[in-house]
């Protein structure tokens, strides 16, 4: 089967050197393969997102020697493939609304239970279930967040799994338990009430529109991946293979972040640096 991989950033900031890495890991697997590498940028946070950012993403990427077909997708124009995703887990009584605030979130988390410190999820906090008993009929809301009764879909979908790569010689499959992702997971929010949609919903539904066979991504994302295979098995999508990959890390151990500018492509282009020092720093 023809490999088909992506490189999904946010055009929030500049890329930084673990962005480098990962973009240069799905390209060389494609090439490796014969397969294809796509580009797709990742712009639903409208308050977040720039033009500029994502005209920087092209010039940093192509100075690093990466090609990739056009048209780029742009999820900001995906929005109503999001909204029919939604619509079809709402009529099926899999999503509520939520009106809850970070704030109400932790209160009610962390209202006096059995001892036990409020689990925590891919998200954050695990959802306490404060709205879970909104009313969830009619026509779907869409000036409100949404979340996925997780509950009700493990009861649909049973046990899932997804096949993890972690090393070109080194692959397994990973278990999705039902009564794992209900405890450790919890209600995600599939619908921001400011974007219409969510990271985790707009990943699934473009890596199956755009084909996607192997995810090549960090390992911070590694717990998210059981929220998409959870998805895809709701909406009938294609399970790729994921490759989580190491993390680059500055010299504290800590993972590079967006607000990391110190380690942007664009200053070691603008300090002279070639494109194989940069590989070199990521141990590529
Ligand atoms: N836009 C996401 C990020 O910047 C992409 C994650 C993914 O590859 O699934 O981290
Ligand atoms: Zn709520």
């Amino acid at each position: 089967m023809h490999l088909v991989t992506r490189f999904a950033p946010s055009p929030t900031g500049p890329l930084h050197l673990g962005h480098a890495f990962s973009a240069l890991t799905a390209w060389e697997l494609a090439r490796a393969q014969g397969g294809t590498f796509l580009l797709r940028i990742e712009d639903i946070d409208r308050a977040r997102s720039r033009r500029e950012w994502e005209a920087a993403i092209y010039d940093d990427l192509a100075w690093l020697g990466l090609d990739w077909p056009g048209p780029v997708l742009r999820q900001s124009e995906r929005i109503p493939a999001y909204r029919a995703a939604l619509e079809i887990l709402w009529r099926r009584g899999l999503l509520y609304p939520c009106t809850c605030n970070r704030r109400d979130i932790r209160a009610a988390a962390s209202a006096p239970q059995e001892g036990d410190a409020p689990p925590m999820g891919p998200d954050g906090l695990v959802y306490p279930g404060t709205c879970k008993g909104r009313p969830a009929t009619g026509a779907m809301p869409h000036d409100v967040a949404l979340r996925l009764h997780m509950d009700r879909a493990m009861a649909e979908t049973g046990p899932l799994s997804f096949e993890e790569h972690t090393a070109a010689d080194h692959c397994g499959q990973v278990a999705v338990d039902p009564a794992a992702a209900v405890a450790e997971i919890g209600d995600v929010v599939l619908a921001r009430r400011d974007m219409a949609t969510s990271y985790h919903l707009s990943v699934v539904v473009d890596d199956a529109h755009q084909a996607i066979t192997d995810v090549v991504r960090g390992r911070d994302l590694f717990e998210a991946t059981a929220i998409h295979v959870v998805l895809q098995a709701l909406l009938g999508l294609p399970v790729p293979r994921y490759h989580h990959h190491r993390l680059i890390r500055d010299e504290a151990g800590k993972r590079l972040a967006k607000r990391d500018d110190a380690r942007a492509i664009a200053l070691y282009r603008a300090e002279g640096l070639r494109p194989g020092d940069v590989r070199a720093m990521v141990g590529l």
